[in-house]
């Protein structure tokens, strides 16, 4: 952080004040302070360079100073939520075994596993509450290569999945990311994520990278369109990263505030961006500049593509553009051929510094997404597997169709959810949609679809949408369950929740 000798006293993190009523400012003197008075407290703990500390807490100055101080001390961070379910962080804490738990002073989580130390954070310090066992030291330097954090994604195995990233890979990231541009010195960029998501470490290193301040925007503010933007101002943030889920309720009910917010910069990652969402976020903020990020965990991010801005009346999907500098997409059909038809769609590969190490205890999947490149074998290069299916422009700009697992069969037929989905997104009114199949009685799984209405638009009858499914889908591909919602469910992270969308189905409204 260059920016703490530059310009110690420019605010690093602006947070809701304690008091529950406007903004506090942390300067990137006092951030830098913060980190040393951590990154002593938890040398004096005895850890080893490799011990995991999970971390409890939202996004705030003191959950960034400690993230700084573990990695200056070469101890993997683990985030996790205060909104995540205690049996979630227990099968966390059984999988990532860390040697220390961290709470905010105000947490109230208990039952943490008795071989697990523990303590409490605040401005001032630590408050040790039980000392991590005693250990042997093996290590005395930090290298690049250690883990830096851990990430526990959701895994379809239903076990967390821990994303481990390497300081190398982060640093390579942040170094070719940075160097894009896309965030200024007088910049105050608004962090939406969780902290257990790595979305919210991106929006971290972009701004206090480019010598920008950070806004931890208090995640319960999100579900109150008007609270939102308030703080949004109150915080003077020109900058909001997030899901695309964020803006739903806020173009809904308060288009004239987020027109005279007046962002500079909007970036979304982790879903596609309904296009007549974006329309109308741009017809209301033209000046905004919206950046799409593509990527997954496993690399941090991948692209950063400028949405055209007005969008093209005939624009199908936006485009995830090219890796960033560094990196590189190449897509590959199922037996790796190369596949470089524009068009043609196979699964994309991605080859550059910043992967992740592999998954936390966990070869056989880490062997499956982390692999030979399959261009040049021989080399010993290995790539990350994305899982995702893409298509290339005429330029070469990727196109992201769907996940690879989003391809069922039914009735023998190869099925596209994506496709499903986009066919109801063409009908009047629609402002998003999902298609996803559960299983039925029979062998076949059973294909279902749920609808929400752009706002004020009357709801359509099952049966006209049925009708215009049929009108261009092969019948197999005709959702036999379709439901219109108020709303579709997102998981902590904002992104669909699709096991609430399958309970539906079993437990109708
Ligand atoms: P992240 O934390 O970076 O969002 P996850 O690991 O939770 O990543 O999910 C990654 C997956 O989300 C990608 O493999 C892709 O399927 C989807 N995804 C991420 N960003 C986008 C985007 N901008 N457009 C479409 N799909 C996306």
């Amino acid at each position: 952080m260059g920016a703490c000798e530059a310009t110690p006293d420019k605010p690093a993190v602006i947070e809701l004040a304690d008091t529950g009523d406007g903004v506090a400012t942390t300067s990137y003197a006092q951030l830098r302070e913060r980190v040393e008075t951590y990154e002593d407290a938890l040398a004096d703990l005895g850890l080893d360079v490799g011990d995991r500390v999970v971390l409890e807490s939202d996004t705030s100055a003191s959950a960034i100073a400690l993230y700084l101080a573990c990695c200056l001390l070469g101890l993997p961070f683990v985030p996790v939520s205060p909104e995540t379910p205690t049996k979630r962080l227990l099968s966390i804490i059984d999988s990532a075994r860390p040697a220390l738990y961290l709470q905010t002073e105000r947490g109230g989580r208990d039952g943490i596993p008795p071989e697990v130390g523990t303590a409490r954070f605040g401005p001032d310090g630590l408050t040790v509450g039980r000392a991590p066992q005693p250990r042997i030291r093996h290590r005395r330097e930090v290298v690049p290569t250690d883990p830096a954090y851990i990430i526990f994604t959701s895994g379809t195995t239903g076990r967390p999945k821990g994303v481990v990233m390497s300081h190398r890979a982060n640093t390579a990231f942040f170094r070719a990311v940075l160097g894009l541009g896309l965030i200024a010195p007088d910049d105050r960029v608004a962090t939406t994520s969780p902290l257990q998501f790595d979305f919210s470490l991106l929006d971290i290193g972009m701004a206090l990278g480019a010598g920008a301040t950070v806004v931890a925007v208090p995640r319960d503010r999100l579900r109150w369109p008007r609270r939102f933007l308030g703080f949004l101002r109150d915080a003077g943030a020109t900058h909001v990263h997030g899901v695309p889920s964020i803006w739903r309720p806020v173009l809904r009910t308060e288009p004239d505030a987020l027109a005279e917010l007046g962002l500079r910069g909007v970036l979304f990652c982790g879903e596609e961006f309904p296009l007549a969402e974006l329309r109308r976020f741009q017809a209301l903020s033209p000046s905004t500049r919206i950046i799409n990020c593509y990527g997954a965990t496993e690399s941090m991010a991948c692209s950063f593509t400028d949405v055209p801005n007005p969008l093209p009346e005939d624009l199908e999907r936006l485009s995830i553009g090219f890796a960033h500098p560094g990196a590189e997409l190449m897509l590959a059909d199922e037996r790796g051929r190369p596949v470089t038809r524009p068009g043609v769609v196979g699964e994309m590969y991605l080859r550059g510094p910043s992967l992740f190490s592999g998954y936390w205890n966990d070869p056989d999947a880490t062997r499956a997404a982390l692999v030979p490149d399959p261009l040049n074998p021989a080399s010993g290069q290995i790539v990350f597997r994305t899982g995702d299916l893409a298509h290339q422009g005429p330029d070469g700009a990727m196109y992201f169709r769907s996940r690879a697992d989003s391809q069922v069969q039914i009735r023998g037929n190869r099925v596209e959810l994506a496709e499903v989905r986009r066919r109801l997104m063409d009908f009047p009114g629609i402002a998003d949609a999902v298609a996803m199949v559960v299983p039925g009685s029979g062998a076949d799984p059973v294909l279902c679809a749920f609808a929400v209405m752009e706002r004020g638009i009357p709801e359509p009858g099952r049966r006209e949408l049925r009708a215009h499914c049929a009108e261009a889908l092969p019948d197999y591909m005709v959702p036999q369950e379709l439901q219109v919602l108020e709303e579709l469910p997102v998981t902590e992270n904002g992104k669909v929740d699709r096991a609430v969308l399958a309970a539906r189905l079993t437990t109708p409204p």
